[in-house]
Protein backbone atom coordinates (compact mmCIF):
# COMPACT_ATOMS: atom_id res chain seq x y z
CA UNK A 1 0.00 0.00 0.00
CA UNK A 2 1.46 3.21 -1.00
CA UNK A 3 0.69 6.65 1.07
CA UNK A 4 1.67 9.85 -0.35
CA UNK A 5 0.84 13.84 1.29
CA UNK A 6 0.29 17.02 -0.22
CA UNK A 7 1.45 19.63 2.54
CA UNK A 8 0.57 22.79 1.37
CA UNK A 9 0.66 26.33 4.14
CA UNK A 10 -2.04 28.16 4.44
CA UNK A 11 -0.45 31.39 3.70
CA UNK A 12 -1.89 31.95 0.62
CA UNK A 13 -3.74 30.71 -2.50
CA UNK A 14 -2.41 27.76 -4.69
CA UNK A 15 -1.02 28.74 -7.58
CA UNK A 16 0.00 26.77 -10.97
CA UNK A 17 2.84 25.92 -9.97
CA UNK A 18 1.44 24.29 -6.44
CA UNK A 19 -1.16 22.19 -8.78
CA UNK A 20 2.08 20.35 -9.62
CA UNK A 21 2.97 18.86 -6.77
CA UNK A 22 -0.98 18.71 -6.02
CA UNK A 23 -1.99 16.40 -8.89
CA UNK A 24 2.11 14.54 -9.10
CA UNK A 25 1.16 13.21 -5.68
CA UNK A 26 -2.59 12.46 -6.59
CA UNK A 27 -2.50 10.60 -9.79
CA UNK A 28 0.23 8.38 -8.01
CA UNK A 29 -2.19 7.44 -5.48
CA UNK A 30 -4.59 7.08 -7.98
CA UNK A 31 -1.89 4.58 -10.37
CA UNK A 32 -0.60 2.76 -7.21
CA UNK A 33 -4.35 2.58 -5.70
CA UNK A 34 -2.36 4.70 -2.57
CA UNK A 35 -3.73 7.01 0.12
CA UNK A 36 -3.67 10.75 -0.20
CA UNK A 37 -3.40 12.55 2.76
CA UNK A 38 -3.74 16.60 2.79
CA UNK A 39 -1.28 17.85 4.96
CA UNK A 40 -1.62 21.54 6.02
CA UNK A 41 1.50 22.73 7.35
CA UNK A 42 0.15 25.61 9.15
CA UNK A 43 3.05 26.14 12.10
CA UNK A 44 3.13 29.79 10.71
CA UNK A 45 0.15 30.50 12.78
CA UNK A 46 0.95 33.89 12.06
CA UNK A 47 0.18 33.60 8.51
CA UNK A 48 -1.48 30.68 8.49
CA UNK A 49 -5.46 31.53 8.30
CA UNK A 50 -8.88 29.35 7.83
CA UNK A 51 -9.73 31.25 5.01
CA UNK A 52 -6.98 30.34 3.10
CA UNK A 53 -7.18 26.66 4.19
CA UNK A 54 -10.63 26.34 3.09
CA UNK A 55 -9.48 28.33 -0.71
CA UNK A 56 -7.15 25.25 -0.98
CA UNK A 57 -9.53 22.30 -0.41
CA UNK A 58 -11.67 24.13 -2.68
CA UNK A 59 -8.91 24.08 -5.08
CA UNK A 60 -7.82 20.96 -4.66
CA UNK A 61 -11.74 19.92 -5.35
CA UNK A 62 -11.68 21.85 -8.43
CA UNK A 63 -8.81 19.92 -9.72
CA UNK A 64 -10.35 16.97 -9.00
CA UNK A 65 -7.99 16.23 -5.69
CA UNK A 66 -10.32 14.21 -3.06
CA UNK A 67 -7.57 13.76 -0.33
CA UNK A 68 -8.53 10.29 1.51
CA UNK A 69 -7.20 12.10 5.27
CA UNK A 70 -6.76 15.54 6.17
CA UNK A 71 -4.65 16.68 8.84
CA UNK A 72 -3.15 19.82 10.03
CA UNK A 73 0.06 20.34 11.64
CA UNK A 74 -1.39 22.87 14.74
CA UNK A 75 -3.16 19.96 16.14
CA UNK A 76 -0.29 17.64 16.44
CA UNK A 77 1.78 19.37 18.93
CA UNK A 78 2.27 16.99 20.89
CA UNK A 79 3.99 14.31 18.72
CA UNK A 80 6.58 17.19 17.74
CA UNK A 81 7.17 17.66 21.63
CA UNK A 82 7.84 13.74 22.07
CA UNK A 83 9.52 13.56 18.96
CA UNK A 84 12.04 16.90 20.28
CA UNK A 85 12.30 15.22 23.67
CA UNK A 86 13.49 12.53 21.87
CA UNK A 87 16.36 14.04 19.82
CA UNK A 88 17.86 15.79 23.08
CA UNK A 89 17.55 13.16 25.08
CA UNK A 90 19.61 11.13 22.64
CA UNK A 91 22.08 14.10 21.77
CA UNK A 92 21.07 14.93 18.50
CA UNK A 93 19.26 18.27 19.02
CA UNK A 94 20.94 20.89 20.87
CA UNK A 95 20.30 24.52 22.24
CA UNK A 96 21.90 27.53 20.66
CA UNK A 97 21.83 30.81 22.35
CA UNK A 98 23.18 33.29 19.31
CA UNK A 99 21.47 35.92 18.24
CA UNK A 100 20.77 37.05 14.72
CA UNK A 101 23.70 39.50 14.77
CA UNK A 102 25.88 37.42 16.41
CA UNK A 103 24.99 34.53 13.14
CA UNK A 104 25.95 36.77 10.64
CA UNK A 105 29.49 38.08 12.64
CA UNK A 106 29.86 34.71 12.82
CA UNK A 107 29.26 34.14 8.94
CA UNK A 108 31.28 37.79 7.85
CA UNK A 109 34.23 36.09 9.37
CA UNK A 110 34.09 32.73 7.72
CA UNK A 111 33.76 34.74 4.36
CA UNK A 112 36.79 36.68 4.98
CA UNK A 113 38.74 33.36 5.68
CA UNK A 114 37.75 32.27 2.93
CA UNK A 115 35.64 29.28 4.54
CA UNK A 116 31.92 27.95 4.33
CA UNK A 117 29.46 30.17 6.31
CA UNK A 118 28.61 26.99 8.35
CA UNK A 119 27.35 27.09 11.26
CA UNK A 120 30.68 26.63 14.13
CA UNK A 121 28.87 24.40 16.66
CA UNK A 122 30.25 26.94 19.09
CA UNK A 123 26.95 26.23 21.20
CA UNK A 124 27.90 22.38 21.55
CA UNK A 125 30.66 23.44 24.18
CA UNK A 126 28.96 25.84 25.96
CA UNK A 127 28.99 24.65 29.93
CA UNK A 128 25.60 24.47 32.10
CA UNK A 129 26.73 27.67 33.73
CA UNK A 130 27.41 29.72 30.56
CA UNK A 131 23.72 28.35 29.18
CA UNK A 132 22.41 29.43 32.72
CA UNK A 133 24.29 32.68 32.86
CA UNK A 134 22.11 33.24 28.92
CA UNK A 135 18.95 31.96 30.19
CA UNK A 136 19.86 35.09 33.41
CA UNK A 137 20.48 37.73 30.86
CA UNK A 138 16.82 37.11 29.39
CA UNK A 139 17.83 35.09 26.20
CA UNK A 140 15.74 31.80 25.30
CA UNK A 141 17.17 29.05 23.29
CA UNK A 142 16.82 27.83 19.58
CA UNK A 143 16.96 24.43 19.22
CA UNK A 144 19.64 22.90 16.23
CA UNK A 145 19.91 19.36 14.60
CA UNK A 146 23.32 17.64 15.14
CA UNK A 147 23.93 16.78 11.62
CA UNK A 148 26.42 13.49 11.12
CA UNK A 149 29.00 14.96 8.43
CA UNK A 150 28.48 11.95 6.00
CA UNK A 151 27.20 12.27 2.70
CA UNK A 152 23.44 10.88 2.61
CA UNK A 153 22.42 9.38 -0.45
CA UNK A 154 19.02 8.02 -1.68
CA UNK A 155 17.43 7.17 -4.97
CA UNK A 156 15.37 9.59 -5.76
CA UNK A 157 12.51 7.81 -8.52
CA UNK A 158 12.92 11.10 -10.91
CA UNK A 159 16.48 12.18 -10.55
CA UNK A 160 18.20 8.90 -10.00
CA UNK A 161 20.67 8.43 -7.38
CA UNK A 162 21.34 11.62 -5.47
CA UNK A 163 23.78 12.41 -2.63
CA UNK A 164 23.54 15.33 0.08
CA UNK A 165 26.49 16.09 1.93
CA UNK A 166 25.67 17.30 4.86
CA UNK A 167 29.17 18.01 6.11
CA UNK A 168 28.54 21.06 3.60
CA UNK A 169 25.75 22.45 5.54
CA UNK A 170 24.96 24.16 9.24
CA UNK A 171 23.06 22.15 11.38
CA UNK A 172 19.70 23.49 10.96
CA UNK A 173 17.25 25.53 13.68
CA UNK A 174 14.22 23.54 14.02
CA UNK A 175 12.43 25.09 16.95
CA UNK A 176 12.89 28.57 17.02
CA UNK A 177 13.55 30.62 20.47
CA UNK A 178 10.07 31.29 20.87
CA UNK A 179 9.31 27.10 21.03
CA UNK A 180 7.80 26.87 17.71
CA UNK A 181 8.49 24.75 14.98
CA UNK A 182 10.34 25.24 11.82
CA UNK A 183 8.59 23.01 9.05
CA UNK A 184 11.87 20.21 9.06
CA UNK A 185 11.08 18.45 11.98
CA UNK A 186 7.15 18.55 12.14
CA UNK A 187 7.07 17.31 8.55
CA UNK A 188 9.00 14.07 9.27
CA UNK A 189 7.52 13.48 12.34
CA UNK A 190 4.28 13.15 10.05
CA UNK A 191 5.85 11.54 7.43
CA UNK A 192 6.61 8.68 10.15
CA UNK A 193 3.66 8.85 11.78
CA UNK A 194 1.42 8.79 9.06
CA UNK A 195 3.12 6.26 7.10
CA UNK A 196 4.11 7.82 4.37
CA UNK A 197 5.52 5.69 1.27
CA UNK A 198 6.24 8.35 -1.03
CA UNK A 199 7.24 11.68 -0.77
CA UNK A 200 6.36 14.07 -3.96
CA UNK A 201 7.68 16.90 -4.43
CA UNK A 202 9.88 20.04 -5.54
CA UNK A 203 13.32 19.69 -6.59
CA UNK A 204 13.80 22.85 -4.06
CA UNK A 205 13.74 20.25 -1.57
CA UNK A 206 16.34 18.25 -2.26
CA UNK A 207 18.94 19.28 0.59
CA UNK A 208 16.13 19.44 2.87
CA UNK A 209 15.90 15.88 2.17
CA UNK A 210 19.43 15.30 2.86
CA UNK A 211 19.01 16.42 6.75
CA UNK A 212 15.41 14.93 6.83
CA UNK A 213 16.68 11.63 5.75
CA UNK A 214 19.04 11.97 9.17
CA UNK A 215 15.87 12.61 11.33
CA UNK A 216 14.02 10.30 9.90
CA UNK A 217 17.28 7.91 11.37
CA UNK A 218 17.68 9.53 14.65
CA UNK A 219 14.25 9.07 15.30
CA UNK A 220 14.10 5.24 13.90
CA UNK A 221 11.09 6.08 11.61
CA UNK A 222 10.97 4.49 8.20
CA UNK A 223 12.62 6.69 5.47
CA UNK A 224 10.22 6.95 2.32
CA UNK A 225 10.86 6.54 -0.80
CA UNK A 226 11.84 10.47 -2.35
CA UNK A 227 10.48 12.26 -5.84
CA UNK A 228 11.74 15.65 -6.66
CA UNK A 229 9.99 17.15 -9.43
CA UNK A 230 11.00 19.66 -11.83
CA UNK A 231 9.01 23.28 -10.72
CA UNK A 232 7.44 25.07 -13.13
CA UNK A 233 9.22 28.22 -14.66
CA UNK A 234 8.39 30.69 -17.64
CA UNK A 235 9.48 30.56 -20.93
CA UNK A 236 12.97 31.60 -20.09
CA UNK A 237 13.25 29.54 -16.77
CA UNK A 238 12.43 32.70 -14.80
CA UNK A 239 9.82 32.22 -11.94
CA UNK A 240 6.10 32.40 -12.79
CA UNK A 241 5.22 35.87 -13.14
CA UNK A 242 3.61 36.23 -16.52
CA UNK A 243 0.24 37.13 -16.43
CA UNK A 244 -1.43 33.68 -16.39
CA UNK A 245 1.56 32.08 -14.48
CA UNK A 246 0.97 34.01 -11.40
CA UNK A 247 -2.52 33.90 -11.47
CA UNK A 248 -4.32 31.94 -8.70
CA UNK A 249 -5.74 29.02 -9.38
CA UNK A 250 -9.19 30.67 -8.08
CA UNK A 251 -8.31 33.04 -10.86
CA UNK A 252 -7.33 30.85 -13.62
CA UNK A 253 -11.39 29.19 -12.92
CA UNK A 254 -12.59 33.07 -12.80
CA UNK A 255 -10.65 33.35 -16.36
CA UNK A 256 -13.26 30.48 -17.90
CA UNK A 257 -10.38 27.70 -17.78
CA UNK A 258 -11.26 23.88 -17.60
CA UNK A 259 -10.15 22.65 -14.27
CA UNK A 260 -8.75 19.40 -16.64
CA UNK A 261 -7.09 22.21 -18.87
CA UNK A 262 -4.81 23.36 -15.64
CA UNK A 263 -4.39 19.76 -14.35
CA UNK A 264 -2.96 18.47 -17.62
CA UNK A 265 -0.47 21.42 -18.06
CA UNK A 266 0.69 21.83 -14.97
CA UNK A 267 1.56 17.96 -15.07
CA UNK A 268 2.38 17.13 -18.29
CA UNK A 269 4.39 20.21 -19.07
CA UNK A 270 8.09 19.26 -18.22
CA UNK A 271 7.57 15.87 -19.06
CA UNK A 272 8.36 13.08 -21.74
CA UNK A 273 4.42 13.14 -22.78
CA UNK A 274 2.99 16.13 -24.78
CA UNK A 275 0.62 18.15 -23.57
CA UNK A 276 -2.51 17.06 -25.23
CA UNK A 277 -6.74 16.50 -24.02
CA UNK A 278 -7.13 13.31 -21.89
CA UNK A 279 -10.37 12.03 -20.50
CA UNK A 280 -10.07 12.84 -17.49
CA UNK A 281 -7.08 12.54 -14.52
CA UNK A 282 -7.50 8.72 -14.44
CA UNK A 283 -5.95 8.35 -17.96
CA UNK A 284 -3.45 10.88 -16.80
CA UNK A 285 -2.92 8.59 -14.20
CA UNK A 286 -2.19 5.25 -16.54
CA UNK A 287 0.44 6.79 -19.00
CA UNK A 288 2.37 9.07 -16.66
CA UNK A 289 5.25 7.48 -14.56
CA UNK A 290 7.24 9.62 -12.00
CA UNK A 291 10.37 8.54 -14.33
CA UNK A 292 8.74 10.57 -17.30
CA UNK A 293 9.08 13.45 -15.10
CA UNK A 294 12.43 15.89 -17.05
CA UNK A 295 15.63 16.68 -15.46
CA UNK A 296 15.58 19.97 -17.14
CA UNK A 297 12.81 22.82 -16.14
CA UNK A 298 9.25 22.68 -16.98
CA UNK A 299 8.52 25.72 -19.20
CA UNK A 300 5.29 26.66 -18.81
CA UNK A 301 3.44 28.35 -21.67
CA UNK A 302 0.30 30.31 -21.25
CA UNK A 303 -0.71 29.97 -25.14
CA UNK A 304 -0.43 26.28 -24.76
CA UNK A 305 -3.18 26.45 -21.30
CA UNK A 306 -5.26 28.59 -23.84
CA UNK A 307 -4.88 25.85 -26.50
CA UNK A 308 -5.33 22.81 -24.58
CA UNK A 309 -8.56 25.07 -23.07
CA UNK A 310 -10.00 24.96 -26.46
CA UNK A 311 -9.01 21.55 -27.44
CA UNK A 312 -10.65 19.70 -24.44
CA UNK A 313 -13.42 21.79 -25.63
CA UNK A 314 -14.03 20.60 -29.16
CA UNK A 315 -13.59 16.98 -28.24
CA UNK A 316 -16.00 17.29 -25.07
CA UNK A 317 -18.74 15.02 -25.07
CA UNK A 318 -22.76 16.23 -24.52
CA UNK A 319 -23.12 14.31 -22.09
CA UNK A 320 -20.25 15.75 -20.15
CA UNK A 321 -21.14 19.60 -21.36
CA UNK A 322 -24.52 18.93 -20.63
CA UNK A 323 -25.01 19.95 -17.14
CA UNK A 324 -23.50 23.58 -17.94
CA UNK A 325 -25.44 24.28 -20.96
CA UNK A 326 -27.71 26.94 -21.56
CA UNK A 327 -31.19 25.05 -22.12
CA UNK A 328 -31.15 26.20 -25.59
CA UNK A 329 -28.11 24.24 -26.58
CA UNK A 330 -29.31 20.57 -27.45
CA UNK A 331 -27.05 18.10 -28.11
CA UNK A 332 -26.92 18.72 -31.78
CA UNK A 333 -26.35 22.67 -31.20
CA UNK A 334 -23.29 21.34 -29.09
CA UNK A 335 -21.83 19.17 -31.80
CA UNK A 336 -21.85 21.90 -34.38
CA UNK A 337 -21.17 24.85 -31.96
CA UNK A 338 -18.02 23.16 -29.68
CA UNK A 339 -15.50 23.29 -32.62
CA UNK A 340 -15.89 27.30 -32.05
CA UNK A 341 -15.24 28.06 -28.15
CA UNK A 342 -12.09 28.69 -26.43
CA UNK A 343 -13.71 29.05 -23.53
CA UNK A 344 -17.01 27.35 -22.04
CA UNK A 345 -18.64 30.22 -21.34
CA UNK A 346 -18.22 31.24 -25.46
CA UNK A 347 -21.35 29.05 -25.52
CA UNK A 348 -23.33 31.69 -24.02
CA UNK A 349 -23.05 34.03 -26.99
CA UNK A 350 -23.78 31.29 -29.15
CA UNK A 351 -27.09 30.45 -27.77
CA UNK A 352 -28.15 34.21 -27.72
CA UNK A 353 -27.61 33.61 -31.96
CA UNK A 354 -29.83 30.26 -32.03
CA UNK A 355 -32.44 32.20 -30.07
CA UNK A 356 -32.08 35.18 -32.50
CA UNK A 357 -30.89 37.52 -30.08
CA UNK A 358 -27.24 38.65 -31.23
CA UNK A 359 -26.33 41.76 -31.53
CA UNK A 360 -27.68 43.09 -34.61
CA UNK A 361 -24.85 44.54 -37.27
CA UNK A 362 -26.28 47.51 -39.22
CA UNK A 363 -26.00 46.42 -42.52
CA UNK A 364 -24.06 47.96 -45.32
CA UNK A 365 -26.09 49.99 -47.81
CA UNK A 366 -24.79 47.59 -51.00
CA UNK A 367 -25.71 44.74 -49.17
CA UNK A 368 -29.26 46.33 -48.11
CA UNK A 369 -31.45 45.13 -51.35
CA UNK A 370 -29.62 41.95 -51.49
CA UNK A 371 -30.76 40.59 -47.97
CA UNK A 372 -34.37 41.54 -49.52
CA UNK A 373 -33.96 39.57 -51.80
CA UNK A 374 -32.66 36.34 -49.57
CA UNK A 375 -35.52 37.32 -46.89
CA UNK A 376 -37.85 36.41 -50.05
CA UNK A 377 -36.04 33.72 -51.29
CA UNK A 378 -35.75 31.68 -47.96
CA UNK A 379 -37.08 28.14 -48.31
CA UNK A 380 -39.99 27.02 -46.27
CA UNK A 381 -39.36 24.35 -43.72
CA UNK A 382 -38.43 21.88 -42.70
CA UNK A 383 -35.04 22.75 -43.02
CA UNK A 384 -31.88 20.43 -43.28
CA UNK A 385 -28.58 20.04 -44.19
CA UNK A 386 -29.47 20.61 -47.84
CA UNK A 387 -31.36 23.87 -47.42
CA UNK A 388 -27.95 26.31 -46.89
CA UNK A 389 -27.66 25.84 -50.66
CA UNK A 390 -30.53 25.49 -52.36
CA UNK A 391 -30.97 28.84 -50.28
CA UNK A 392 -27.66 30.23 -51.24
CA UNK A 393 -28.20 28.88 -55.46
CA UNK A 394 -31.23 30.42 -55.65
CA UNK A 395 -29.57 34.24 -54.07
CA UNK A 396 -26.32 33.63 -56.35
CA UNK A 397 -28.75 33.36 -59.47
CA UNK A 398 -30.73 36.62 -58.67
CA UNK A 399 -28.21 38.29 -57.66
CA UNK A 400 -25.10 37.25 -59.66
CA UNK A 401 -23.22 37.43 -56.72
CA UNK A 402 -20.55 34.38 -55.18
CA UNK A 403 -18.05 33.62 -52.90
CA UNK A 404 -17.62 35.99 -49.66
CA UNK A 405 -20.16 38.75 -51.66
CA UNK A 406 -22.59 35.74 -51.13
CA UNK A 407 -21.90 34.41 -47.94
CA UNK A 408 -20.56 36.72 -45.78
CA UNK A 409 -23.76 39.56 -45.74
CA UNK A 410 -25.71 37.07 -44.83
CA UNK A 411 -23.67 35.35 -42.09
CA UNK A 412 -23.29 39.03 -40.47
CA UNK A 413 -26.97 39.80 -40.73
CA UNK A 414 -28.03 35.94 -39.11
CA UNK A 415 -25.84 35.71 -36.31
CA UNK A 416 -23.76 39.30 -35.73
CA UNK A 417 -20.70 37.59 -36.74
CA UNK A 418 -17.84 37.61 -38.76
CA UNK A 419 -17.03 33.28 -37.81
CA UNK A 420 -18.60 30.25 -36.69
CA UNK A 421 -19.99 26.82 -37.84
CA UNK A 422 -20.53 25.76 -41.25
CA UNK A 423 -23.72 27.36 -42.14
CA UNK A 424 -25.29 23.88 -43.76
CA UNK A 425 -25.31 22.46 -39.87
CA UNK A 426 -26.10 26.13 -38.34
CA UNK A 427 -29.03 26.90 -40.67
CA UNK A 428 -31.36 24.54 -39.49
CA UNK A 429 -30.08 25.31 -35.94
CA UNK A 430 -31.23 28.95 -36.31
CA UNK A 431 -34.72 27.94 -38.05
CA UNK A 432 -36.58 29.96 -40.45
CA UNK A 433 -38.56 32.26 -37.99
CA UNK A 434 -35.18 33.52 -36.37
CA UNK A 435 -33.65 33.98 -39.97
CA UNK A 436 -36.70 35.47 -41.51
CA UNK A 437 -36.96 37.73 -38.58
CA UNK A 438 -33.31 38.74 -38.65
CA UNK A 439 -33.42 39.64 -42.28
CA UNK A 440 -36.25 41.71 -41.58
N1 LIG B 1 4.98 22.90 3.32
C1 LIG B 1 6.11 22.48 2.54
C2 LIG B 1 6.15 23.31 1.27
O1 LIG B 1 5.10 23.81 0.86
C3 LIG B 1 5.97 21.02 2.22
C4 LIG B 1 7.12 20.43 1.50
C5 LIG B 1 7.02 18.92 1.52
O2 LIG B 1 6.26 18.38 0.71
O3 LIG B 1 7.65 18.30 2.38
O4 LIG B 1 7.19 23.51 0.69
Amino acid sequence: MTTVRYAPSPTGRLHLGNARPALLNWLFALRTGGTYVLRLDDTDRARSTEAFAAGIEEDLAWLGVTPGLKVRQSDRTALYDAARDRLIASGRLYPAYETEEELEIKRGRARLLGKPPIYDRAALSLTDEQKRQYEAEGRRPHWRFRLDGRPVTFNDLIKGPQTVNTASMSDPVLIRADGTYLYTLPSVVDDIDLAITHVIRGEDHVSNTGTQIEIFEALGGKVPAFAHHNLLTGAEGEGLSKRIGSLSLAELREEGFEALAVATVAVLTGTSLPVEPHADLGQIAGTLDLSMISHGPARFDPAELESLNARLLHEMPYEAARPRLPRSIGGAAWEILRANLRKFSDIEAWARVLEGEAAHVPAAPEDRAFLADALELLPPEPWDEATWSLWTGALKQKSGRKGRALFHPLRLALTGREDGPDFKSLLPLLGRKVCRDRLS
